[in-house]
């Protein structure tokens, strides 16, 4: 049975909080490999006017990712086209020989019930796997991981780990890049002229 990680994100770039909390998954949960996979359309959020393209955020999860033998790029929302939803990843990627684990961020785990597509769905496909992204987050998950596994028999995974508290949003608005991302996504940034003006948020 392999056990493989989900990583979902806009990626829009992908950053150290990122590779953080996947690396934290494959060894609190012995993971064989996670997926990153970039969204082609985020069906909640619209990406602010001055992001990278669909094929720049593909590239820096590459560059993110390489080096690391357990994890890597897959583009399968991309070849799949139109908004992405996690219920329709889970179903391409569920085999008799695979464990499927989403991997989330709390804030993700915190709208799951109210925004999702087939949240119960989801859950019957996978174990949630949450981790919070600053230190006030972790009672908030623990009450959401019992509502959850009540509304929806869910099997979820709540680690307290020392959060990394970055995001890409505070990357476009002109984090310090060599904090927030390895150095070769950095330097692509560079190279590339991304994010170089102050981007105004839209949801
Ligand atoms: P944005 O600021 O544009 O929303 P983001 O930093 O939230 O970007 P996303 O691509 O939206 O990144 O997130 C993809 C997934 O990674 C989500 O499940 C999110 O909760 C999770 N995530 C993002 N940053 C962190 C972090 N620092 N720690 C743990 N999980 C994170
Ligand atoms: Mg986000």
């Amino acid at each position: 049975m392999i056990r493989l990680g989900l990583m979902g994100g806009t990626f829009n770039p992908p950053h150290n909080g990122h590779l953080h909390a996947a690396a934290c998954a494959r060894e609190d949960l012995q993971l064989d490999r996670v997926l990153f996979i970039p969204t082609n359309q985020p069906p909640h959020k619209r990406l602010p006017e001055g992001s990278a393209t669909t094929a720049q955020r593909c590239e820096m999860v590459r560059l993110l990712t390489q080096g690391l033998p357990w994890a890597e790029l897959s583009t399968l929302e991309i070849t799949r086209g139109g908004a992405s939803y996690t219920i329709d990843t889970l179903r391409q990627l569920a085999a008799p020989d695979r464990r499927l684990f989403l991997i989330l961020g709390a804030d993700m785990l915190l709208s799951f019930d109210t925004v999702w597509r087939d949240p119960s769905g989801i859950c019957k496909l996978c174990t949630l796997t949450a981790y919070a992204r600053n230190r006030d987050e972790q009672q908030l998950l623990e009450e959401k991981k019992r509502i959850l596994e009540q509304k929806f028999g869910a099997d979820i995974r709540t680690m307290a780990r020392p959060p990394l508290p970055v995001s890409s949003t505070e990357l476009r608005n002109g984090g310090d890049l060599d904090r927030l991302v390895p150095p070769a996504v950095a330097a692509y940034i560079r190279t590339h002229h991304l994010y170089d003006r102050k981007i105004t948020e839209e949801r």
